[in-house]
C-alpha cells in the first residue's frame, strides 16, 4: 500500500507514521528526517537544505524530488511505502506522479490529519525527539517515562531548533500557501481522507489504521 500523510507542522504525522509503519509493515519515508540527518552528517546536501530548514522555509523542489526519486527505487519500496511530509508543493506533487508512473506504480491514500492551527505551537514547542532512534515524545501530552530519556532505547531527546517559537510561524505560514493547495490537487482525485487528529493518539491511529482497511 502507497500511502502520504498530510498536515501542518504537529498535526502528528512522525507520532503516526511511526505506528502505521508497525502495523502495515512498510517503509516510513520523512523527507524532514532525510534532511536531518544530512545536516548532521554534514553531507553537501545537508548544507544545502540546512539554509532552509533553519529558517523555517521549504527546501528546494529540486533538492527534495532527487531524495525521494532515489528513495523510492529502494528493494524496500517494493511492496508499499509511507511518505510522510513529502510532497510539500504543487510542483513535488506533479513530480511524485511523474516517478511513480514511470515504476508503474500510484498513490493509494492520502491521509490528512486536521488539527486547528491554535494547538500547533504547543505541540510543536513541547516536542521533544531521540537523538538515537527518532521517536516523537511531547512534554505534556506524551511524556517519555524518565524526563529526556527514550522509552525504546534509552537514547537522549532533543529539541528541534526549528521548534521555537520564532520558526513555527514561518513554517506554518509555508504549509498554508503552499502545502494546503494539494488537498485539492489529490481531493480531485478522490485520494484524500480526513482525520481528526485533536483526538488522543491512540484514537488517531484507529481512525487511521480503519481508514487504510477500508473499514470506515
Ligand atoms: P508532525 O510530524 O506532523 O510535525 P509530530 O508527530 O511530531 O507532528 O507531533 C508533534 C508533537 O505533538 C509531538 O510532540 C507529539 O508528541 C505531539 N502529538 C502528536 N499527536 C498528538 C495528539 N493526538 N495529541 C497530543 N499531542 C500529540
Ligand atoms: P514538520 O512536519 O514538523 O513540519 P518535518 O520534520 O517534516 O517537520 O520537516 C522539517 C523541515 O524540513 C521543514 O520545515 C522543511 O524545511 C524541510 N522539509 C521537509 N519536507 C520537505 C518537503 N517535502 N519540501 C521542502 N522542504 C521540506
Ligand atoms: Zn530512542
Amino acid at each position: 500500500m502507497n500511502i502520504l500523510f498530510m498536515g501542518p507542522p504537529g498535526a502528528g504525522k512522525g507520532t503516526q507514521a511511526e505506528r502505521i509503519v508497525d502495523e502495515f509493515r512498510v517503509p516510513h519515508i520523512s523527507t524532514g528526517d532525510v534532511f536531518r540527518a544530512a545536516m548532521r552528517e554534514g553531507t553537501p546536501m545537508g548544507i544545502e537544505a540546512k539554509k532552509y530548514v533553519d529558517q523555517g522555509l521549504y527546501v528546494t523542489d529540486e533538492i527534495t524530488n532527487g531524495i525521494v526519486k532515489e528513495r523510492l527505487e529502494q528493494p524496500d519500496c517494493a511492496g508499499g511505502f509511507l511518505l510522510d511530509g513529502y510532497p510539500r508543493t504543487i510542483a513535488q506533487a506533479e513530480a511524485l506522479d511523474e516517478m511513480l508512473a514511470a515504476m508503474g506504480k500510484r498513490i493509494h491514500h492520502v491521509i490528512d490529519l486536521k488539527v486547528d492551527r491554535n494547538l500547533l505551537l504547543g505541540r510543536l514547542t513541547g516536542r521533544r525527539i531521540c537523538k538515537s532512534c527518532g521517536s516523537t515524545y511531547h512534554v505534556l501530552f506524551n511524556p517519555p517515562k524518565t524526563e529526556g530519556v527514550c522509552d525504546k532505547c534509552s537514547g537522549e531527546l532533543y529539541q528541534r531548533s526549528d521548534d521555537s517559537e520564532e520558526k513555527v510561524g514561518t513554517r506554518l505560514d509555508e504549509y498554508t500557501t503552499k502545502t494546503a493547495p494539494l488537498l485539492e490537487y489529490y481531493g480531485q482525485k478522490d485520494l484524500v481522507r480526513s482525520v481528526d487528529g485533536e483526538q488522543d493518539i491512540d484514537k488517531v491511529t484507529a481512525d487511521i489504521s480503519s481508514l487504510l482497511r477500508g473499514k470506515a
